[in-house]
């Protein structure tokens, strides 16, 4: 097996720590710049949390692809290319299903005026009041209501009002009523501008047209290498700056050190900066800063894979459902939830594959603290709990599921620590404080940045592609002028 290290230069302008959408477009992004970047991922797949699985009878199971905001055409068409960015296209029948209502919905600011007038029967002026004011919401606002506070102002005593303009949120983005009403805004806003939209050939045609073009940029990729360490030191002025990263490769677990002039960090910023750095390098109040970001839950997804040959009728492309009444973020994440989301993908997610598939993956919002301790025993039974669950509820719109489904499978909070090594398993990156945080790495050690899921706003597909590309900026911007960048940060980090 050749070491992962083969032909390592001795020294990159830039090393990104995890392939994760966020790496991969900022080390795309500096590549494009002309900067010679390795990127490295511990895992032998690229991707992160945007990733799939294989599994035998021709079975093929995408984790993270059941929608994402117009906003990507447009993103990757610009930072990746056109062929990536013409696979994307919408899904036109988002359906909710639970005590409150039932609702059939292309999930646009159109097709939802239309539903808020007529099956909840809301003034169209009430309506249209709350999407101008979305608009206007501003991120440098600093407004400091919650996301109840918001529905309250134009929603009082309306839970299901409620229930319809959050539950597809939390889903995306883990928030709760209780997060600033921002991170709802801009969320909303992104998907009520056109609908949600997918990537058509599923996500291993997309990784793989990510992976030929950084090819083609000039990224050095490395699999199956682990960044243990980023290694900063004092220049002769005092300032910290990165100087290198120490490797393991995760096989044979050889080690090395590669130096560089920047380092980013698609790792969780509470692991970047609590566990891939020494915390002696950042002021004390920044390291409580770091040590007080919360992180978002986690998830538990049940895979599964129809049987060849056989079909399903057109329930939906995104499902969501819940008995849960009334509806509240703390039933949508409980251990025992009535509350899951399925995605159903029919043929046409992978026409160009031999024999197009069908398949459903569930997703249930889950706390790393009710599955991280469970014993083994425990651990397979509450597995099998939740494809049985997961079974029992798909089978009120597809009765004979069972007989069509001939591989079922689960994943915990601990499948996703295990494959993208986040603090506490999240799947949405960090609570709003996190972006603040992540912003100011650089000030705190020249040269180090951090591009992942973050503050809400930059997580999921579109927000943690935008981020790598605002970061690669930065970082290009540091390596033209080392003394300068950090402190524009610092001034722009300020007014967050
Ligand atoms: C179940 C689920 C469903 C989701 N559904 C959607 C959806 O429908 N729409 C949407 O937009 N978003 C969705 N998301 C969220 C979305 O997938 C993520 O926000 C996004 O993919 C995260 O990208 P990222 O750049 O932050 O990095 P991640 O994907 O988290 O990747 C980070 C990478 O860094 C690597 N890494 C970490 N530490 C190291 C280290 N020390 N050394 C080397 N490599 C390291 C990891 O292995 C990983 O590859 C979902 C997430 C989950 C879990």
């Amino acid at each position: 097996m050749p070491s992962p290290f083969e032909n390592l230069l001795p020294r990159y302008d830039a090393v990104v720590i995890g392939a994760g959408l966020g790496g991969m477009t900022a080390a795309n992004n500096l590549a494009k710049f002309g900067r010679k970047v390795l990127l490295l991922e511990h895992h032998y797949q690229l991707g992160g949390l945007a990733t799939f699985f294989k599994r035998p009878k021709g079975h093929i199971f995408d984790i993270s692809l059941h929608g994402f905001p117009y906003g990507m055409i447009k993103s990757t068409r610009r930072y990746w290319t056109p062929e990536i960015s013409q696979r994307i296209h919408q899904l036109k029948d988002v359906r909710f299903i639970n005590p409150d209502f039932e609702v059939k919905t292309t999930f646009d600011r159109q097709d939802f005026t239309r539903i808020l007038q007529e099956r909840f029967r809301l003034p169209a002026e009430t309506v249209e009041a709350f999407f101008s004011h979305l608009r206007e919401m501003n991120y440098y606002d600093n407004d400091p209501r919650t996301t109840r506070e918001l529905f309250e102002q134009f929603f009082p005593g309306r839970p299901d009002v409620q229930r319809l303009l959050l539950e597809p949120i939390a889903y995306a983005n883990g928030s709760t009523l209780d997060d600033p009403a921002i991170t709802f805004g801009i969320v909303f806003s992104n998907f009520m501008s056109k609908g949600v939209f997918i990537f058509q050939g599923g996500t291993d045609t997309m990784i793989q047209l990510m992976t030929a073009e950084m090819k083609a940029n000039g990224v050095d990729i490395r699999r199956n290498v682990l960044v243990e360490k980023v290694i900063i030191e004092k220049d002769t002025s005092g300032q910290r700056r990165v100087v290198g990263v120490k490797l393991r490769g995760t096989r044979l677990g050889e080690e090395a050190e590669v130096a560089c002039a920047t380092v980013v960090s698609n790792a969780n910023i509470k692991d970047t900066i609590l566990k891939l750095s020494d915390t002696s390098s950042f002021d004390p109040n920044f390291i409580q800063q770091a040590q007080a970001v919360r992180v978002n839950t986690s998830s538990c997804q049940v895979y599964m894979g129809v049987r060849e040959g056989e079909s399903i009728p057109p329930i939906g492309d995104l499902v969501f459902t819940s008995e849960a009444k009334p509806f509240s973020s703390r039933e949508l994440v409980d251990f025992h939830t009535t509350s899951r989301t399925y995605s159903v993908y029919y043929p046409d997610t992978r026409p160009h594959t031999r024999t197009p598939r069908n398949a459903v993956v569930t997703s249930i919002n889950q706390r790393w603290e009710d599955w991280a301790h469970l014993n083994e025993e425990d651990y397979q039974k509450h597995k099998a709990r939740i494809i049985e669950e997961s079974l029992q509820g798909l089978e009120k719109y597809i009765p004979d599921i069972r007989q069509k489904v001939d591989y079922l499978e689960a994943a915990t909070p601990r499948t996703v620590q295990r494959y993208v090594r986040h603090w506490g398993g999240t799947s949405f990156g960090t609570k709003f404080e996190g972006l603040k945080v992540s912003m100011a790495l650089p000030e705190q050690v020249g040269g180090f940045f951090h591009a992942g899921s973050v503050g809400i706003i930059m997580s999921g597909w579109l927000g943690t592609i935008n981020y790598g590309v605002i970061v690669s900026a930065k970082a290009d911007a540091y390596l033209r002028n080392p003394s300068a960048g950090p402190l524009g940060d610092a001034q722009a980090s300020q007014s967050l």
